[in-house]
């Protein structure tokens, strides 16, 4: 799903070598935490899958196609067929859960009439289908969190990121998100989730990639954290 050949990032003007001659492959279905102190690369590694950045050397491929050739169009369905989540969640306050999620169908242009049932499915992956007509700020942060989880997985993307899911969030929440993860990946979605949270990559154990100083310096299979 996800193949990084020899990439190497470095950032203009600054000339930081934010990513340093970094391979790896990430199967199909699998599900891999990304961890590394601040600064290691993690958010640099997901620009990249995202197509936000280019790499300076090397060639990242996402479901078997090289980024580098995408151009306009190809990119935005690039990024459509990816599900991200990011530590703030970005509700638009003023729409019900339902329309939080049902939002994401409407910019990829999902007949409505699809929109109730795709929704309601979304909504019951991540346990919220009873909460779909609360507000955001009716919801507690984990919620909020599994609200933006559902939207991300509403479109059936083959990928889905996640980018400190659960920076703002705490132990009991955290766990909660964790578990949607896991069941969304179960579902058959590739999911990378790159993290600080160690108690969470020692407690659901899962492929671990580990990143210092934008180098790939530990993948163990079974998981641990150790930076
Ligand atoms: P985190 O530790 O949560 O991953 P970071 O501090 O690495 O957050 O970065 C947050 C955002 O700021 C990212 O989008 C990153 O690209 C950007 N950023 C980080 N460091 C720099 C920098 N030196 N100059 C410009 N932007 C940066
Ligand atoms: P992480 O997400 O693991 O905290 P980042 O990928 O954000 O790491 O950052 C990796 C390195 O690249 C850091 O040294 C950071 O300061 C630098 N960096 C990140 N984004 C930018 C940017 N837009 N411009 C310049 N330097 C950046």
């Amino acid at each position: 799903m996800i193949e990084f050949r020899h990439v190497s990032l470095e950032y203009p003007v600054t000339r930081t070598l934010a990513l340093d001659d970094l391979n790896l492959h990430i199967g199909k279905g699998e599900f891999t935490y990304l961890v590394g102190h601040s600064g290691a690369g993690k958010s640099s590694f997901m620009n990249l899958v995202l197509k936000r950045a280019l790499p300076s050397k090397g060639e990242v491929r996402v479901a078997g196609e090289s980024l580098t050739r995408y151009r306009g169009r190809r990119t935005a369905l690039l990024r459509r067929r990816m599900g991200t989540v990011f530590q703030e969640n970005l509700l638009l306050s003023h729409l019900n859960a339902f329309d939080n999620v049902a939002f994401a169908l409407r910019v990829t242009g999902v007949p409505q009439r699809e929109w109730p049932q795709r929704v309601t499915l979304a909504l019951r992956t991540v346990g919220l289908e009873h909460k779909k007509y609360a507000l955001p700020l009716q919801l507690s942060q984990g919620e909020q969190q599994r609200v933006a989880i559902a939207r991300a997985i509403v479109s059936n993307p083959p990928l889905l990121l996640a980018d400190e899911p659960t920076g703002n969030l705490d132990p009991d929440n955290s766990r909660e998100v964790l578990k949607v993860l896991q069941n969304v990946n179960l579902r058959g979605t590739t999911v990378v989730v790159a993290t600080h949270a160690k108690d969470l990559v020692e407690t659901y154990r899962h492929r671990t990639l580990t990143l210092r100083k934008g180098r790939l310096v530990r993948d163990d299979p079974y998981g641990g954290y150790a930076l």
